[in-house]
């Protein structure tokens, strides 16, 4: 066969293939889109879990009429310049994939208005070429991205799609995690029409808290201990569940970014273990801030995972906070707690 450069259509599904998994994986794209335009609200409307529709609205800066194109464009982003940059990431988006991926796989439209835009444009790409089409609408300031018919023209990822319920939770459990990583920023999820989760932010300490109970559930705000712990450039804090209570929610963040982190899981799995001997880990929620040049991101395209330069150092820090934490008298989610999350 002779050599050709795939069209761009097809390139960019083939790169979607490893960030666009399912409808949750969409929602997780577009929403930290958002959170990096600086939006403090967040409006998720789901249809059929996700199959017909994913819409994320946002209050965020919007995109200016001219580079509408270029958001739909594969390698195309306003996050990064250089390689520092890279290494120095604190936007949680940087790879300039996602909507021109989405937009391979689905019929997806952006509008968008920056606050010194008078008028609000609409962008979708269409064919082989991925041509993008232009034209004027109305929207408020802001932008939002609809996403119709997922994997439409892709029936072997369409196969993969589970029954609308399923994927709606795996939505759900997204949209939880999200909303612990930005207690600063109100979110809204709509299912079929109704309004399924109300996470609101007016800054207060109560707000947060119940937005804790919200997510974790309320025997979490009644018993989990609060941990601070902080050695040179290192913060840990969060809340953890006593030994010997089982739980689902089990959260952890790197610098703000929900993370499945291995290192992190394990530092925590460990320290559990050694007091209680059993491998049972109970619900927590973490925080770990440290340097972002001590952290690479740029390791797993949908950045589930970190890469941490001083990897040990780092999880055995985690294990013996855990451990001082859960092995010591229990704090209820008392007024320290309380205080962190007013942060
Ligand atoms: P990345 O987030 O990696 O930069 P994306 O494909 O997700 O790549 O988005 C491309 C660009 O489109 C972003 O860099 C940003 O400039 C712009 N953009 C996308 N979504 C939004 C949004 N909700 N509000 C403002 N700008 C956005
Ligand atoms: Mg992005």
């Amino acid at each position: 066969m002779a050599i050709e450069i795939l069209p761009a259509r097809l390139a960019n599904q083939i790169a979607a293939g490893e960030v666009v998994e399912r409808p949750a994986s969409v929602v997780k794209e577009l929403v930290e889109n958002s959170l990096d335009s600086g939006a403090t609200k967040i409006q998720i409307d789901i249809e059929r879990g996700g199959h017909k529709l994913i819409r994320i609205r946002d209050n965020g800066s919007g995109i200016i009429k001219e580079e509408l194109t270029l958001a739909l464009s594969r390698h195309a982003t306003s996050k990064l310049k250089t390689l520092d940059d890279l290494e120095n990431i604190i936007s949680l988006g940087f790879r300039g994939e996602a909507l021109a991926s989405i937009s391979s796989v689905s019929r997806l439209t952006l509008s968008s208005k920056p606050e010194a835009q008078e008028t609000a444009w609409q962008a979708f790409a269409e064919g082989r070429d991925m041509a993008v089409q232009v034209q004027p609408t109305s929207h408020p300031n802001g932008t939002t991205v609809e996403v119709k018919d997922l994997f439409f023209n892709t029936p072997a990822r369409r196969k993969f799609l589970r029954t609308e319920k399923t994927e709606f939770a795996h939505i759900d459990e997204l949209v939880k995690r999200i909303a612990l990583s930005r207690f600063d920023v109100a979110f809204t999820l709509t299912h079929n029409g109704k309004v399924v989760r109300q996470y609101r932010s007016n800054g207060s300490v109560e707000a947060n808290i119940q937005r804790v109970a919200q997510v974790a559930g309320k025997a979490f705000l009644e018993q989990a201990a609060f941990l601070e712990s902080g050695t040179d450039g290192l913060t840990l804090f969060g809340w953890l569940m006593p030994v010997g209570t089982s739980g689902t929610t089990q959260y952890t963040y790197v610098n703000g970014r929900m993370m499945r982190d291995k290192l992190i899981q394990h530092a925590i799995r460990q320290a559990y273990e050694e007091i209680a001997g059993s491998e049972e880990v109970p619900s927590f929620v973490l925080y770990l801030v440290l340097d972002p040049r001590q952290v690479d991101v740029n390791v797993h395209p949908a950045k589930h995972e970190v890469r941490f330069h001083q990897a040990r150092l780092i999880h055995d820090f985690i294990v013996q906070a855990v451990k001082q934490v859960v092995s010591s008298e229990q704090h209820a989610f008392g007024e320290i707690a309380t205080n962190a999350v007013a942060e």
